[in-house]
């Protein structure tokens, strides 16, 4: 029978999601047929949106009436040349709307990362020498841009600027009077082919053992989890490179998710030394064009390995075998504004989904994860040994109640020594401080005032180089003032404790001679500039850095073999209740990059508090023995693995509006068995930006649907307007 609406009839209704923090599609007409995961632009008010057709079956297309088709609006633009997003990947973003109760069109926004990859590649400038210029006779500036092109080649304005040190004016003035000739480049050129046997290396006997259930595990094509749990340096990488290789073998495409400053360290050079390209990063640093290319390559599977922070698992990959998440207990993998996720546990959701691998990757892996393998849910290789001869180093605990000379002081008389003896031996120290700036605080020596910030509950840091108070939670700057801002006596200020800047201060007069560097996300201000910093610590141009957490993750130093923790304490106070696994989990890892090669490195911890169980298992590397302890105090405090946590977050501008909504919550609050709720409490930073911030704790049983418990709570109760209400499921944060 012929088809009665070919020829009167040709239009038909589309449910489509929008990149707008929206819960459900909307209806549109098109001419054409369009197949679920078609990339469209549709009117939306008086915009054009992106969005995504989703699937008629879905819950979030379901409709209370089938619409009427002259009332819908039709389609703006198909992007029919980008291959549709994978069903997989519209699952996918269902699921995690829903486990995080978000508004599915914001994780659909986060997958499509910025408008503008849906434009067509643009052709950029690019700039070759012309011939018959005599570059002696260019001005110093010019003469870099010159030597810094090759005859005959082209280099894009801002690289070229890069190379030559220079701003791009300086590029465009040459090319108006005619001293480089201005062409066109295509963007193209950063989705090389990884090669699985370029730079093959041999893996050890434990390494090979290790690499084998990984291997098997993609090679199943089924969905697994499995901790790769090895000791600093006992080669990690080259192991999981394994799984990699048989992915790519497989046809198929990698990622691995690295928390965002381990991206521009040694790893790069690493995955290019091994696989003969450079693999396609994604993080927060990439320009507008590199984003661009890299999410068209991952889209139409051309691009094969993508290493990225967080949020390159919602790139739309269409033939993932395996996701890799390496420092799986990095508290970096949690976003905590916008869409709230954990991008490990979403990975192991996305795996799930995909019916493929995951590995898990640390030497100090959450409780979390230890816990999921305690109870079979994942399994576990272990690597016992450093690669090679290296051994794992010594710890000294340096007791301050006895070291401590004075207030103006931070660094002890048996750590300066040690720093001596590695200096002699032209090896290198690293001191470690999880403090920007100079000092935590500061005080007026004559009135007692502290300085606090006006907009947050917290105290200016006090930063010598640039002369600034600034807050750390909402980089509020003023200078440091001559006199007290409330008793007006002149030269009152005192510091107090030590930042970085201040521990610089104490090691110049103490080694004159040594070259010393401090390294924060202060001095290092983008990738570049870190990744620079970081070769000049491997070829040796450093004796002493002075660093934050920065510098703690995932470098390879070969020269470093004294590590001092200048104050080991720090971050045990509080009342987190990770406090404890996070401060062992970091020191942990500053002390894996002392002694990496065949020099042995010793680490000196400075507590006062010698005898807290994290000092003493970092002391004798007894990491079971900390677990076991830390696992028990979970148990009894009915915290998670053993419970599941929820967080509300109230906050707005006017103090008695917040404090008075939080208090209407209370009413309908989830109770019964299984589930308690504490608060409303003033959030331990009261005051963040000028808006005050209360908090809710849910605390549920494993075995209870968290998600519906605070679904149905807040479903009744509208949030006014100058309120906003986060919802932050499984919580690291508490502040
Ligand atoms: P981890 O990630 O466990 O800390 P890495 O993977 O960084 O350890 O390895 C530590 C060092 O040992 C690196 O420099 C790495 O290149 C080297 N290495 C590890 N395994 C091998 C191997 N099989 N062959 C050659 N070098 C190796
Ligand atoms: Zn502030």
């Amino acid at each position: 029978m012929q088809d009665f609406f070919e020829n009167d009839s040709p239009s038909h209704i589309v449910p489509v999601l929008v990149s707008k923090p929206v819960s459900q599609c909307y209806s549109y007409v098109s001419e054409e047929a369009l197949e679920p995961g078609t990339y469209l632009r549709v009117p939306l008010g008086s915009n054009s949106v992106l969005g995504v057709v989703w699937d008629t079956q879905s819950a979030l297309a379901a409709q209370d009436k089938v619409p009427d088709i002259k009332k819908l609006k039709p389609v703006d633009f198909v992007f029919a040349e980008i291959p549709p997003m994978p069903a997989i990947h519209r699952q996918f973003i269902e699921r995690l709307a829903r486990y995080t109760l978000s508004a599915a069109g914001a994780v659909l926004k986060m997958s499509l990362s910025s408008s503008n990859v849906f434009n067509p590649p643009q052709p950029v400038a690019g700039y070759k020498r012309i011939s018959g210029v005599d570059p002696d006779k260019l001005t110093d500036k010019r003469r870099k841009v010159w030597e810094a092109l090759e005859d005959g080649e082209a280099m894009r304005a801002s690289e070229l600027a890069r190379a030559a040190g220079c701003s791009s004016s300086v590029i465009r003035t040459m090319a108006d009077q005619d001293l480089l000739r201005e062409v066109e480049m295509s963007e193209e050129g950063l989705c090389a082919r990884p090669d699985p046997a370029f730079g093959k290396v041999t893996l050890n006997e434990d390494q090979t053992a290790a690499a084998a259930p990984l291997i098997q595990a993609v090679m199943d094509e089924k969905f697994s989890v499995t901790l790769l749990d090895g000791v600093t340096g006992s080669g990690k990488t080259e192991v999981y490179f394994e799984a990699v290789s048989q992915a790519l073998a497989q046809g198929k495409q990698a990622l691995i998710l690295l928390p965002e400053i381990t991206l521009s360290n040694a790893f790069l050079s690493r995955f290019e030394k091994r696989y003969g390209c450079a693999p396609a990063l994604w993080h927060s640093g990439l320009t507008p064009a590199q984003r661009r290319i890299v999410w068209r390559g991952v889209a139409c599977g051309e691009t094969k390995v993508v290493i990225g922070a967080r949020s390159a698992l919602m790139l739309p990959f269409p033939n993932l075998g395996l996701i890799v998440v390496d420092e799986e207990h990095d508290q970096s993998f949690k976003q905590e504004e916008g869409v709230i996720y954990h991008a490990r546990d979403m990975a192991v959701m996305r795996s799930y989904l995909t019916q493929i691998p995951c590995v898990l990757v640390s030497a100090t892996p959450s409780l979390e994860t230890l816990q999921n393998v305690v109870e079979g849910r994942y399994a576990r290789v272990l690597l016992e040994n450093r690669f090679g001869s290296a051994s794992l180093p010594d710890v000294h605990i340096i007791d301050m109640r006895d070291a401590k000379e004075d207030a103006q002081h931070f660094l002890s008389q048996e750590l300066k020594e040690a720093m001596t003896a590695t200096i002699e031996k032209e090896e290198q120290v690293l001191l470690f401080l999880n403090r920007r700036g100079y000092a935590p605080l500061t005080l007026c020596r004559s009135c007692g005032h502290r300085y606090e910030c006006p907009r947050c509950s917290a105290w200016m840091v006090m930063h010598q180089n640039s002369n600034q108070l600034s807050c750390h939670h909402c980089g509020h700057k003023m200078r440091v003032p001559k006199s007290c801002l409330k008793c007006e006596e002149t030269e009152s200020l005192v510091p107090c404790g030590p930042g970085v800047e201040r521990i610089a201060e104490e090691v110049g007069k103490a080694f004159p001679e040594a070259r010393m560097l401090v390294l924060s996300s202060d001095t290092a201000e983008d990738h570049k500039s870190l990744r620079d910093t970081l070769r000049r610590i491997q070829r040796g141009e450093v004796d002493i850095i002075i660093g934050t957490q920065i510098v703690a993750k995932g470098h390879h130093f070969p020269k470093l073999t004294c590590v001092g923790v200048v104050d080991a304490d720090l971050g045990l106070a509080g009342g987190d209740p990770r406090a404890g696994e996070r401060t062992w989990q970091l020191l942990h890892q500053v002390s894996g990059r002392a002694g990496r090669e065949q020099a042995k490195g010793h680490v000196y911890l400075q507590s006062f508090h010698p005898d807290n169980p994290v000092i003493q298992s970092l002391a004798s590397h007894d990491r079971e023995r900390f677990v076991m302890l830390e696992t028990e105090n979970r148990q009894a405090a009915f915290l998670p693995p053993f419970s599941r946590l929820a967080a509300l977050i109230i906050s707005g501008p006017k103090e008695q509006e917040v404090a008075y909504f939080a208090r209407t919550l209370i009413g309908n609050a989830p109770q019964g068995e299984g589930v308690t709720v504490l608060g409303p409490a003033q959030a331990p930073i009261y005051k963040l930006r000028n808006h005050y911030r209360y908090r809710f704790l849910v605390i549920a049983d494993k075995g209870l649907d968290l998600q519906k418990a605070v679904r149905d709570w807040l479903s009744v109760r509208k949030v006014p307007s100058k309120i906003k209400l986060r919802v932050d499921i499984d919580p690291l944060s508490f502040l």
